[in-house]
């Protein structure tokens, strides 16, 4: 729905309702399987969808004209999720508007063990690594039996030994999977232990050396070896490039030692921003625009019990003069970060309206400059106002918006705070 371009919708488009939109479609004759299960799911869209206000009479929050747009109501960004899906269809089983029968997937996913996901997500490793072990976990990882799913007749081999290559195998039971896991300090003899499954294999694993103290060093060498086997196994599926055992093995004790250097030496392994060095020799300062370019501070200021809001801009250049100001104090607005959305909304049109081009925009608001940064996760609320700022930006050739420190952004923080006194609020 939201990508109607897409293969997928275009498909199904041509083949269902290619005179109406996918919300009024009908279920057609002789409807394949998965259109069939696709108009299950709608049920649950059409029970919670909202439309995003862009141009409607009774509120018009953009300056743009937008077209209105379909979002879902229970996430923050307006984006469907399964987490949240999950507890829609849950509610709606309980009001007799779906069957049990259309969210038994779910059901058996939240049946696995939770020992496991509570490990899982316990771990301290690198995100990637956590997103790879959970592919495995939840068997999506794309290996070659996954490859019969989709095309018929068709199962990729293992490219190690030839057999049929499903994870169990790829990580425990081939020859080429059990010489690493031999051949490293931990000596385990995969073959040994028989488990259908990746998570009832490393639940084996888990009770074998959980509680020792150890454990946490061996938990992540062994991460280390299932990523280090995925890479030398898609190395050799794509690049042709062949790993040794041994290859493997080393790479993974030295991910191992890396890992431990990085942490002993304050690195988070999260952001990689080193947090020693940042916390304790960087004292944050404002500093001007490099090149010819304006820098404009923006800040919004709230007031939670009334929602009135201040908005501070300050303009200054390369040599850090100030050229402009401006305090704005505004209405209605429901949270704080829709006020530096705002703010920031206000000083582009200011720049423009003072015919202040080529600049930079600077704020306090990290959430505004992620959700300007990564719109996939931006907030509903602000997303139409996010877009009037990405125009505003365009015709004002700006040219970066960054986060800056509280503390740099001072002149705008007491801008803001003026225009709230001269509202009446101290
Ligand atoms: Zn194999």
């Amino acid at each position: 729905m939201t990508k109607p371009s897409s293969m997928l919708a275009r498909l199904h488009q041509g083949k269902y309702y290619h005179k109406s939109s996918f919300l009024e479609a009908k279920v057609g004759n002789n409807p394949l399987w998965a259109w069939r299960s696709l108009l299950e799911g709608r049920k649950i869209l059409q029970a919670r969808i909202r439309w995003r206000i862009g141009n409607g009479k009774s509120m018009p929050v953009s300056w743009m004209n937008r077209r209105d747009k379909l979002r879902w109501h229970y996430t923050s960004n307006g984006r469907y999720s399964v987490k949240s899906g999950y507890a829609i269809s849950r509610m709606l089983v309980r009001n007799g508007v779906l069957t049990n029968r259309c969210i038994v997937g779910e059901c058996s996913r939240r049946n696995l063990d939770k020992k496991f996901w509570k490990f899982l997500w316990g771990i301290q490793i690198l995100g990637k690594l956590h997103h790879f072990l959970w592919k495995c976990a939840q068997e999506v990882l794309p290996v070659g039996s996954k490859l019969g799913l989709r095309v018929p007749g068709c199962r990729g081999s293992c490219p190690f030994c030839g057999e049929d290559e499903t994870i169990p195998h790829l990580f425990f039971y081939c020859q080429f999977a059990r010489v690493v896991w031999y051949g490293n300090p931990l000596q385990l003899d995969s073959g040994a232990i028989s488990r259908p499954s990746f998570i009832q294999y490393m639940e084996v694993l888990m009770e074998k050396w959980n509680g020792e103290e150890s454990w946490p060093d061996v938990l992540r060498l062994m991460v280390f070896i299932l990523w280090r086997i995925w890479k030398a196994r898609n190395d050799k599926s794509f690049a042709g490039k062949v790993w040794s055992p041994g290859d493997v093995i080393s790479k993974a004790l030295v991910d191992a030692l890396e890992y431990n250097t990085a942490v002993s030496q304050g690195v988070n392994l999260r952001s990689g921003v080193h947090e020693s060095n940042s916390r304790e020799n960087r004292v944050p300062r404002w500093c001007p625009s490099i090149g010819s370019l304006f820098k404009i501070n923006t800040d919004g200021a709230w007031v939670a019990k009334d929602g009135i809001g201040g908005v501070g801009i300050v303009i200054r250049d390369e040599r850090g003069m100030f050229i402009a100001g401006m305090a704005k104090k505004l209405w209605y607005m429901g949270s704080a970060q829709i006020a530096e959305a705002l703010a920031l909304r206000e000083g582009l049109q200011f720049a423009l309206d003072t015919s202040i081009k080529g600049l930079v925009v600077e704020t306090d608001a990290k959430g505004v400059i992620e959700d300007l940064k990564n719109s996939k996760n931006m907030l509903v609320k602000v997303e139409i106002v996010n877009e009037d700022i990405k125009q505003l930006a365009r015709e004002a050739c700006c040219e970066e918006f960054s986060y800056a420190p509280r503390k740099c952004n001072r002149a705008a923080d007491a801008v803001a705070k003026f225009a709230l006194r001269v509202a009446g609020y101290p």
